[in-house]
């Protein structure tokens, strides 16, 4: 067989076999497989084969940044250079009742940055802002590039789902990982959510890497390598970013379900709402104004963000955003406006006592059970639909007492959801000892 020659493209047969064998790819090998692939010139059994071997041998933090901005260049960069301010995003691994996104892009946004947040829909058990936002009747999701760049500059934020333009390769590849039990390598997992986030044109990202019962990634050790890879991709491209690993073993706040987490929004963006969401909102907040060079210190950006929330800026910021993507802004002063469930139920405890732990994933998939989420991907979400908690983890309860509270529409869904509701919470007769603090690590680049 002849040498190749320097101008000849890589060999997908030479990439497959080195993978394979553990080996490191260039980065101009890395950049052939994803733009022949996105091209269809590359057949998927030939991405198959490479991504089972990136599962099992890994990929570099240099391979891991290649791979992130082959994806990224696969498809459009905003440029929003033109807004003259510098922007920030945020993004989650996804959790049960977070709900923190909706407030920080008008409270980041009141403060004086610009926040071009596009965000996802419910995964498996866990909530999506899109479906969120969707619960506020009117509320356009899916704006072309160019009127998400308007809404940005009118109002310094904007919420949108991925467009057809954004990181085409990730579509192809993530639905590849899906059909080739791929799904779960930090790697591809890194690539996939950072490609986006670049393409928002960002200066600054704050990663909130949940950890605990209700998130993907159930044991803090995942979660903070996870977290390291994608803080060093960021900084790889030219990205000021910070990972907040936080607890996810008890839902955020005290409402799930999509109009009910609309309704919480407003609550904190009123100066009220429970306390773990509050202290969660706040911590992103004074990031997200720390990294966008608004404040000097972390601990001035939460003041920031403190005097936004009570000045009522941020909730104007929000009544904006609303009306600018075609929301019924009127949910801003009466959230009964939005769809709302015609029964409720209670769960109550078997025993007095103490909650000791929840079963948040459980929690998470009755909310999808009862209609919040999906099952298919082709089911259609109910607004209404949702749980509302009233214990959590050390709380008394008596027996008798509602640990939660079902809002429902159908009878049949409602049982499914009461079967594993009935078995989240664990109520023990002591007291349990101190809870893991919210905020469980912060990673930042060297
Ligand atoms: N979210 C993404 O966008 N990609 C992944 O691979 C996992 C979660």
């Amino acid at each position: 067989m002849s040498e190749p020659k320097r101008e000849d493209p890589p060999n997908i047969l030479d990439i497959l076999r080195k993978k394979r064998n553990g080996a490191e790819l260039a980065r101009e090998e890395i950049e052939h497989l994803v733009r022949a692939y996105t091209d269809g010139e590359i057949p998927d059994h030939q991405v198959a084969a490479w991504l089972m071997a990136a599962h099992v041998r890994g990929l570099s933090r240099a391979e891991t940044a290649y791979l992130t901005t082959a994806m990224l260049h696969s498809g459009e960069r905003l440029d929003l250079s033109f807004l003259g301010v510098r922007r920030v995003d945020k993004h989650s691994t996804g959790g049960v009742g977070d709900k923190t996104s909706l407030v920080l892009a008008p409270l980041v946004a009141a403060g004086g940055l610009a926040v071009p947040m596009i965000s996802g829909r419910g995964l498996g058990h866990t909530g999506g802002t899109l479906d969120k936002l969707e619960a506020i009747p009117g509320f356009r999701v899916n704006l072309s590039t160019a009127e998400f760049k308007r809404v940005v500059e009118q109002c310094g934020c904007a919420m949108i789902g991925q467009t057809a333009e954004i990181a085409p390769a990730d579509r192809k590849l993530y639905q590849l990982r899906h059909f080739t039990s791929t799904i779960d390598s930090p790697p591809l997992i890194c690539a996939s959510i950072m490609s986006k986030k670049l393409a928002e044109d960002i200066n600054a990202l704050v990663l909130d890497v949940k950890t605990g019962l209700g998130a993907f990634m159930k044991s803090e050790e995942e979660a903070v390598a996870l977290s390291e890879l994608m803080v060093d991709t960021a900084q790889r491209t030219g990205v000021r970013a910070v990972a907040l690993v936080t607890d996810m073993d008890q839902p955020l706040g005290r409402k799930i379900g999509n109009a009910l987490e609309v309704e919480e929004v407003l609550d904190v963006l009123r100066g009220g709402g429970p306390s773990d969401l509050v202290e969660l909102t706040m911590t992103l907040a004074a990031w997200m104004f720390h990294l966008g060079g608004r404040s000097a210190t972390v601990e001035e950006g939460e003041r920031v963000a403190r005097e936004l929330i009570a000045s009522g800026a941020a909730l104007e910021r929000f009544r904006k955003m609303v009306e600018l993507q075609s929301g019924d802004a009127g949910v801003v002063d009466d959230p009964r406006r939005m769809a709302r469930a015609r029964f409720a139920t209670d769960i109550g405890a078997r025993a007095s006592g103490y909650v000791d732990a929840m079963e948040c994933e459980l929690i998470g998939v009755a909310s999808v059970f009862v209609g919040g989420g999906r099952e298919q991907e082709s089911d259609a979400v109910d607004p209404a639909v949702g749980i509302v908690v009233h214990k959590k983890t050390g709380d008394a309860v008596q027996e008798g007492e509602a640990l939660c509270t079902v809002l429902y529409n159908s009878e049949e869904k409602m049982e499914r959801a009461r079967a594993l509701l009935e078995r989240s919470f664990h109520v023990q007769a002591e007291r349990p000892g101190e809870r893991h603090a919210i905020v469980r690590r912060t990673i930042r680049s060297v």
